[in-house]
């Protein structure tokens, strides 16, 4: 398969480039340049098959022969390596626990496969290490830095905003040592972000073969297909067509369910549940595209207001709005409806949510309230221990601290300060 970068069709690589360069030359997103069709037979009778080999299934026409099968399949299972639950909440209603992996977010499964993928095409030129450089503003730097720790001939390197992530997200990016490196910046998200792509672009870190893993990064961001087709396998006996809500911030998640059902998965509607951060949401009333200025909400892992993947989601529909309008819902809710979701859910139906799971539940109860004929799913993105403080302030309870959580926070954290792009350059360039 080749893919193709978003801002001009000319340029297209093979999956192993566009894995490890992240992102175009050009800076457009690549995308693949033709949609796999499934198997019918397969799809039909897709309660029969183990998850592992749905998920090579669904991802194998996007690497073709680049990876070997055997190997392909190592991978799938590698990454799969923890349950995916799904939780009655409520009549025709049901939680996708996509937390159960090592940092106790979704985007565990990302990272572990894009970093198999990476070790995979990097193993045989030890000489040119590859530097993962991110930005994060809480899970994507604990889900790269687990994924990517231990791996050969890969460094990573995260830069986070100084106490503006919680004490578990913290632990989890400082802690591990070996080869991840947590850089400490005075300064908020956005400065660690500027930072990020300045470097990308600057000509005298050349050698330094920097790379990113965002869900820009087709590794990353095609394997999320895999929680669609667990979620469809687990209902299809229920024999109604199947509306799922997605907590989106960068619309890496959704983007990749749309492509699943592009490739032949029959999702009957997608929906997609924003915090106050709403620009798609608004996007779909007025066709109006306009991003403001980031608001900081209770779901900070959506705290974007620019989301890179929705040019993604706009090729996947040729740009007509009419098509994409029809598959996709959007909904915007504020703090004070979340909170209140949260004491819902844990009152009312016993399920304990986190903030972005109570945001997609939320979404996904005022699309059943017009459109009733549905079986619904919410993706549960984030175990509530990483939210404690905003879960024990509103609810009154304690939450058992799991295993995972325990051990990271007995780390020592471990931290380079960096305030400008200047230390952040020098850091770059004379590491060994
Ligand atoms: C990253 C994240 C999201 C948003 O996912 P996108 O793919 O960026 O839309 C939602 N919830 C949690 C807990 C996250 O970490």
């Amino acid at each position: 398969m080749k893919y193709y970068s978003l801002n001009n069709p000319n340029i297209k690589v093979s999956f192993k480039e566009a894995a490890i360069t992240g992102i175009a030359q050009d800076k457009g997103l690549y995308f693949p340049e033709s949609i796999p069709q499934l198997d019918t037979d397969f799809i039909a009778n897709i309660e029969n098959y183990s998850d592992n080999e749905i998920a090579y299934r669904a991802i194998a026409p996007f690497i073709g022969d680049e990876i070997p099968e055997e190997k392909l399949r190592q991978i799938v299972e590698e990454t799969l390596s923890f349950p995916f639950p799904l939780v009655v909440v409520e009549k025709d209603i049901f939680a996708l626990e996509l937390f159960h992996g090592p940092t106790m977010a979704f985007k565990d499964v990302g990272a572990r496969f894009m970093s198999r993928c990476l070790n995979y095409f990097t193993k045989d030129d030890a000489d040119k290490k590859i530097t993962i450089l991110v930005a994060t503003s809480g899970d994507t730097g604990g889900a790269v830095a687990s994924g990517f720790l231990g791996v050969e001939g890969i460094d990573v390197v995260i830069l986070y905003p100084s106490g503006k992530v919680s004490d578990v997200q913290e632990k989890q990016l400082t802690t591990l040592g070996q080869n991840i490196t947590a850089l400490e910046v005075q300064g908020s998200f956005d400065d660690c972000q500027d930072m990020v792509k300045k470097a990308f672009l600057d000509d005298a870190l050349k050698d330094v073969r920097l790379t990113s893993a965002n869900s820009i990064n087709i590794a990353r961001w095609l394997p999320q297909m895999f929680y669609y087709f667990f979620a469809y396998k687990a209902l299809k006996a229920k024999g109604k067509p199947l509306a799922v809500a997605v907590p989106s911030g960068n619309f890496g998640n959704i983007c990749a369910g749309m492509m699943a059902h592009k490739i032949g998965l029959p999702i009957g509607h997608f929906i997609a549940a924003t915090n106050a951060n709403d620009t798609v949401p608004r996007y779909m009333d007025t066709q109006q595209y306009t991003p403001q200025q980031t608001i900081e909400t209770l779901s900070n892992a959506m705290d974007v207001s620019n989301p890179s993947n929705f040019v993604r989601i706009l090729e996947l529909f040729r740009n007509e709005f009419g098509a994409l309008n029809s598959g996709l819902s959007t909904y915007s809710f504020t703090d004070e409806q979340t909170i209140a979701t949260l004491k819902k859910l844990y009152n009312e139906n016993g399920y304990l949510a986190d903030p972005h799971g109570a945001v997609g539940y939320l979404g996904l109860k005022k699309y059943l309230s017009e459109n009733p004929d549905f079986t619904g799913v919410f993706l549960e993105t984030a175990h509530p221990v990483k939210f404690a403080d905003s879960i024990t302030s509103n609810l009154n309870i304690e939450i058992t601290i799991p295993e995972q959580i325990i051990t990271v926070m007995n780390g020592e954290k471990k931290t380079i300060a960096v305030d400008s792009y200047e230390g952040l350059k020098e850091f770059l360039s004379n590491r060994q």
